[in-house]
């Protein structure tokens, strides 16, 4: 069931939403070369606990950290560890939700680490702009199909493919509502936007197939051919007049 959000409660996701963008921040400020993924995950639990947030993906389906933190051929819930030290040239995607006067916001951004390539850079240059593309298309009236086969056409025209396994969701009370909001599909189909409507929208585009598997650790998803992966994500609200980006910094 899809909840919708009264103008109140979206003020309220708005905090929500402004504590994960500055953690997010915060954790992009971080990132260079010698620092562990677990340095990064410290960063963003302190900061959203000083706020007097709680993080949304601490616990969460037992989820031990306070970002997800994937790295290169890493699509998704990549878990920190001291252990993780990032290097030039890497791309970081990190992840970050936190939970405050009820409810949810949730973001993602990928970082490039010291000097990346140029083919890395593109990759995530294109990723950001499908956001955005899909995030264009969160229009009262429209439907579901619209935002991700905005985001699709987009990557797709680049040589990209977007990842099936994962898609956006709903968010509110519960950092997983409905409806998915997958990165993919056909114009006009789908379930119809209505203002008050609160959704993820995070497109995982990969460089080369759009497969993927899961680590032993039953949490990182990696792309199946070991090749890059990118990840952006907004939290968004339908409302009367337009998309309005919920996670949005100081
Ligand atoms: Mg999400």
């Amino acid at each position: 069931m899809v909840i919708l959000k009264t103008s109140r409660e979206l003020s309220k996701m708005r905090e929500a939403g402004r504590i994960s963008a500055n953690a997010l921040k915060l954790a992009g400020k971080a990132v260079e070369p010698g620092v562990s993924t677990l340095e990064i995950d410290r960063i963003v639990r302190k900061y959203i606990e000083e706020q007097g947030a709680k993080p949304s993906f601490l616990g969460y389906g037992g989820f031990p950290g306070s970002a997800c933190i994937s790295i290169n051929d890493e699509v998704v819930h990549g878990i920190p560890s001291k252990k993780r030290i990032l290097k030039s040239g890497d791309i970081v995607s990190v992840d970050v939700g936190a939970f405050y006067g009820g409810f949810h916001g949730d973001n993602a951004w990928t970082y490039a680490c010291g000097d990346i390539s140029d083919e890395a850079q593109k990759l995530i240059d294109a990723t950001r702009e499908s956001l955005f593309e899909g995030i264009k298309q969160a229009v009262a009236g429209n439907r579901l199909g619209d935002i991700g086969s905005a985001i699709q056409g987009y990557v797709e025209a680049r040589s990209y493919s977007v990842v099936r396994d994962y898609v956006g969701h709903g968010v509110g009370a519960k950092l997983h509502e409905d409806p998915s909001v997958p990165n993919f599909g056909t114009p006009g189909r789908g379930v119809r936007l209505l203002p008050g409507m609160t959704i993820a929208i995070e497109p995982m585009i990969n460089m080369g197939t759009h497969k993927v598997r899961v680590l032993d650790d039953d949490w990182t998803a990696v792309t199946a051919d070991g090749k890059l992966s990118a990840h952006f994500e907004h939290t968004v609200a339908v409302t009367a007049d337009g998309p309005v980006i919920l996670t949005m910094p100081d």
